[in-house]
């Protein structure tokens, strides 16, 4: 097969590109993880990491994916046979469910139809309904990667206020940390889990959890099973700028270059233009004649847009034709979306042109693989990029 010309279009909702910078970042030499120079990169990134959580509290990081930092959250705070209180909000919510009944917790999984988010009315009712207060953990997904849908977090931890619920609230940032407005400490957040190769624009490799004080609480008295993950080895190496066992040095000297880039630009200006990407991303598909699988204006993802393909039509055909005669790589439908949804991922290292080009792509690949659309999705993006280009 030929060499694709030209730089390969990565569109799926992560991992996402990695700016040079952060590349460069990498490429330096490996130090000693036990001398004063790592000291000091440790004790900077622990520091310039806590307002991308929106948090003041601690951030405990692993080499991990993301999935490492969910099995984290749960082991450190609960104890085997605790009830938990889950929202299937799609394909990642079903797995962190799998993963924490295979631990031994118990979970109640509140069913979904994958186009909405985790819903605060729902969640009043069933806390209202436990007056034993059996449930020990909330947990939600705030950024559906599997079907573009955001849940509303603050929301939630309203209905637990109001409840006078004492569960603890562990949610998954894994693909809005760092493109999608989050506050830990505000929203009353217990364990914010992430990773680092979605909005945080470093390759796959690094896993977090960021702790409130009840959590810190939570870890004395939980008995699931755990080592590795343990918070509390971690957190006492890095007091004093280290870790208990062999960091991912390299991808470290990349977080501290990806932290400066998001300082740099300011995190409320990096949020506004992930809106306006999702925003014009979503002119595009409405204009194709095709649907957004989010069915709630509130709830629209500003990290990657799941598009339906009409009956009759593959998703996958749509993405083979636009990586084999484009060069470009979006998301598959995943788990029940199997082959009726794609992914574009409009997250991380991203401007209007690139979002220009991705959308061309994406039409283009719609026309060869004979998905019927009307004209005028380009045109109707650029409008919304050019109407709040100064945004
Ligand atoms: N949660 C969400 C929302 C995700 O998008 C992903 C992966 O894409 C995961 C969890 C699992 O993370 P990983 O594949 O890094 O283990």
């Amino acid at each position: 097969m030929a060499q694709p010309i030209g730089r390969h279009f990565l569109q799926i909702p992560g991992p996402t590109n990695v700016p040079e910078q952060v590349l460069r970042a990498m490429s330096a030499p490996t130090i000693d993880h036990r001398g004063p120079e790592f000291a000091r990169l440790t004790l900077d990134i622990l520091d310039a990491i806590k307002p991308v959580f929106g948090t003041a509290g601690p951030v405990v990081s692993y080499p991990s994916s993301g999935t490492g930092a969910w099995e984290a959250a749960l082991v450190n705070t609960l104890s085997s046979g605790d009830r938990v209180l889950a929202f299937e909000t799609g394909h990642f919510a079903t797995l962190w469910r799998e993963l924490a009944e295979r631990l031994g917790l118990t979970v109640d999984f509140v069913p979904g139809d994958w186009r909405h988010g985790a819903d605060p009315a729902t969640l009043a009712e069933r806390l209202a309904a436990d007056r034993e207060h059996v449930i020990k953990a909330v947990c939600v997904v705030h950024n559906e990667t599997s079907t573009g849908v955001t849940s509303r977090i603050a929301d939630i931890r309203r209905a637990m206020d109001d409840a006078g619920h004492p569960a603890l609230l562990l949610v998954d940032t894994i693909s809005s940390l760092g493109s999608i407005d989050y506050r830990h400490d505000e929203w009353g957040v217990d364990v914010t889990i992430a990773c680092s190769q979605k909005g945080l624009m470093l390759p796959p490799g690094l896993g977090f959890n960021a702790l409130s004080g009840k959590a810190l609480q939570a870890v004395e008295t939980a008995s699931l099973p755990r080592s590795y993950w343990d918070w509390r080895p971690i957190l006492e190496a890095n007091r004093r700028g280290f870790f208990p066992s062999t960091p991912a040095t390299n991808l470290l000297y990349g977080l501290r270059e990806a932290l400066h880039m998001l300082a740099d630009e300011g995190l409320a200006d990096v949020f506004v233009r992930h809106l306006r990407h999702a925003e014009a991303t979503r002119a595009a598909v409405r204009a194709w004649g095709l649907d957004v699988l989010c069915l709630d204006e509130r709830e629209h993802s500003a990290a990657l847009t799941a598009v339906v393909v009409p009956e009759g039509h593959d998703a996958d055909k749509v993405r083979e034709v636009i990586l084999d005669r484009f060069n470009m790589s979006l998301g598959a439908g995943l788990g029940r979306l199997a082959g009726t949804v794609f992914r574009i991922g409009h997250l991380g290292h991203f401007n209007d042109v690139s979002l220009a080009g991705t959308l061309a792509g994406v039409q283009l690949g719609l026309e060869l693989a004979g998905v019927p659309v009307r004209a005028g999705g380009i045109d109707a993006a650029l409008r919304v990029l050019a109407r709040r280009a100064d945004a």
